[in-house]
């Protein structure tokens, strides 16, 4: 497994003052496990410095001797490694109509998971107290102590000023310029927040084995469209956050209008939302959910299919546009809809790269989140992670 780690230029939470201890951790942590020869010869120090400084990593409680590696003679090397359990993160997901808390360990595993319902008119002080409820809880069923608690990282709908620690444009939410500045107080740990498809492109780039990845295009499709965009290994989010707001492209002039104000947007028409509404338009029914219209597909019912062509279309004009803006390497869905990929991954193909003198089949890699409804809020409990290593790009095998 790969697992690439971005900047994004946090306010440091340093536990660690000694660079070299800081390194070492940092190699273990991607590497999973060396030895103290393995950990020498690829930070270039000597053996007696690399000792040293492991055997006070191993009294701090971050690393452990995990037995002995084969040897051609002689003593057998002692085999080290990150403890899971030296250091917690909670990842935090907000969307329209719920939010969800997780707890993660250094193996990036899911140790606690809990949702609660958001209301129409909550504000950001109702969302604060649910997750200060929900993290304190879990730190006492879990019995962490408070020094072992990175921080919290928050995957948000919208744009967001990671460093002025605010969530400029929410459009889905009906909410403008909120600041998580205070947050960080409340909830008595450092506090960093992203873009909820930003969050997800860094999860899928960082924790699946998509391998030499230079250029993605993570795609969330849920109630609205979102996209978090990775060039030459690093987020991409353009001088005002605005970039990757793909779902704000026009695709139909003078088209339906669009919760940011506008008219014809992708989002409109390619979302969950736009799958639905089209399916109302057409067959004069509301359905529940994107389920629903699935179910109706599969049962080949012609009012459905009909729908869902036209649905397709919409998708695919989208994605080629992305492609010819950014010509990436991989293309990634996210969101419900990948839930039914089975039903039109060959179709999307087809519609996509139909061959023309832009197109050829398969150029760009066209492939579902790994991480599925996981991508953002492990992205998001990824966020404090990057501080406690000093944000620098890692590489974990
Ligand atoms: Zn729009």
């Amino acid at each position: 497994m790969v697992i690439t780690i971005f900047s994004f230029g946090n306010i440091g939470h340093d536990t660690i003052k000694d660079s070299t201890a800081k390194r070492i951790l940092k190699l273990l942590y991607t590497e999973r496990q060396l030895t103290k020869q393995e950990i020498a010869q690829q930070l270039g120090l000597s053996i007696p410095t690399v000792i040293s400084n492991v055997n006070e990593l191993i009294e701090e409680g971050l690393l452990e001797e995990a037995g002995v590696a084969g040897s051609t003679g002689g003593r057998k090397p002692v085999i080290i490694r990150c403890k899971p359990k030296a250091r917690y993160s909670f990842g935090v997901d907000i969307n329209p109509t719920e939010g969800r808390v997780i707890l993660t360990d250094l193996d990036n595993r899911i140790l606690a998971d809990e949702r609660f319902s958001i209301a129409e008119v909550c504000k950001d002080s109702y969302i604060v107290r649910q997750v200060f409820k929900i993290t304190q809880d879990m730190i006492c069923k879990n019995n962490l102590s408070l020094e072992k608690v990175l921080g919290v990282g928050f995957s948000l709908p919208g744009t967001v000023d990671e460093e002025k620690m605010l969530l400029l444009n929410a459009p889905n939410l009906g909410i403008t310029n909120v600041s998580f500045k205070n947050f960080s107080e409340i909830l008595s740990m450092p506090v960093y927040i992203e873009n909820e498809a930003n969050a997800a492109a860094f999860a899928e780039s960082s924790l699946e084995a998509v391998k030499n990845i230079n250029n993605l295009v993570y795609i969330s499709i849920t109630k609205g469209i979102g996209t978090g965009i990775v060039i030459k290994g690093s987020l991409y989010k353009g001088t005002f956050k605005r970039a990757g707001e793909f779902g704000h492209m026009t695709i139909v002039a003078n088209g339906k209008p669009c919760n940011c104000g506008r008219e014809g947007c992708w989002e409109v028409y390619a979302s969950e939302r736009g799958l639905l509404d089209l399916y109302q338009e057409l067959n004069g029914e509301i359905v529940p959910g994107i389920s629903a219209i699935f179910e109706k597909i599969r049962r080949k019912e012609a009012s459905a299919l009909e729908v869902f062509d036209k649905y397709l279309d919409y998708l695919a004009i989208g994605i080629q546009n992305i492609i010819l803006f950014l010509d990436p390497d991989y293309l990634i869905l996210g969101g419900n809809i990948t839930t039914y990929k089975d039903l039109y991954f060959e179709d999307l193909l087809n519609r996509v790269f139909k061959p023309d003198s832009l197109f050829k089949t398969n150029e760009t890699k066209i492939s579902f989140s790994k991480l599925e409804e996981d991508a953002s809020i492990l992205g998001a409990s990824l966020l404090p992670l990057l501080s406690f290593f000093n944000d620098e790009r890692i590489k974990v095998r």
